[in-house]
């Protein structure tokens, strides 16, 4: 679901980041393609010379290079060191993965996010010094599931494993209620940090404002505390 508020999340990443994403499968053209439309510097590589074409012509990267990411040279001429965000999205070529990670790593780029096709491909790429591994079939099975049950979450930002931060629609049993009225602190352990109509958000909001349906509420807690409002 794509909603303009939205953008409130988006505004607290930082800004100025260069990204490389190095595989240009499902995964990789996704992450590339996203972060371009976030208005981000992104060079794609592949070593599939038609899948670089590809990126190029439908406009996922600023830039697209051809590329064996297990030979360190080609990396680095290529500037991936230089970029302070580097992307290894090859789940299903464990060598070339954990190869690919431990040339970027070793060439001191800051942050690696790897994608891991099992546990132990995760546990690998931990090892040779990748910041964060993600698991996209597993996280996606998990959201769906999430999606099902909560129909009321618009969008989560997740902070680490345990806690969000979320858009939520104003659920009925909250209408015509303040937030001092609903005291979700101590009832659901979660703190409400806007208020807004999908348009315009209030920071901070005022706890004696009424919420009503329709509006929109972004929530920071722990995911467990989260699960539990009425959405
Ligand atoms: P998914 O759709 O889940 O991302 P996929 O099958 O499309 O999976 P993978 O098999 O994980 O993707 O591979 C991702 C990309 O990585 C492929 O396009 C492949 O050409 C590329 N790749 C594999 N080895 C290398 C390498 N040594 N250097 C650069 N790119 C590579």
């Amino acid at each position: 679901m794509e909603l303009k508020s939205l953008k409130f999340l988006t505004n607290l990443r930082r800004e100025n980041r260069q990204f490389a994403v190095i595989g240009l499968g499902r995964f990789g053209r996704a992450v590339c393609g996203s972060l371009h439309k976030l208005g981000y510097e992104v060079l794609g590589t592949d070593i599939d010379e038609k899948l670089v074409t590809q990126a190029l012509s439908q406009r996922l990267a600023s830039h697209a290079i051809q590329l064996d990411s297990t030979e360190p040279e080609a990396l680095k001429e290529a500037g991936i060191y230089e970029m302070d965000t580097v992307i290894v999205a090859i789940g299903n070529y464990l060598q070339e993965s954990i190869i690919t990670t431990l040339n970027v790593k070793e060439a001191g780029v800051e942050y690696v996010v790897a994608k891991a096709s099992s546990e132990i491909h995760g546990k690998l790429l931990r090892r040779v010094g990748a910041d964060h591994v993600v698991f996209p079939e597993h996280e996606a099975g998990c959201a769906l599931a999430e999606t099902i049950t909560k129909p009321g979450i618009l969008e989560r930002f997740e902070l680490d494993p345990e806690n969000s931060i979320v858009e939520v629609l104003v659920p009925e049993d909250f209408h015509h209620k303040t937030l001092a009225e609903l005291e979700l602190r101590n009832s659901y352990g979660v703190s409400v940090l806007a208020v807004g109509d999908g348009e315009k958000f209030s920071i901070n909001p005022d706890p004696r404002q009424k919420l009503s349906k329709g509006l929109v509420m972004v929530v920071i807690g722990c995911n467990k505390d989260i699960q539990r409002l009425p959405l």
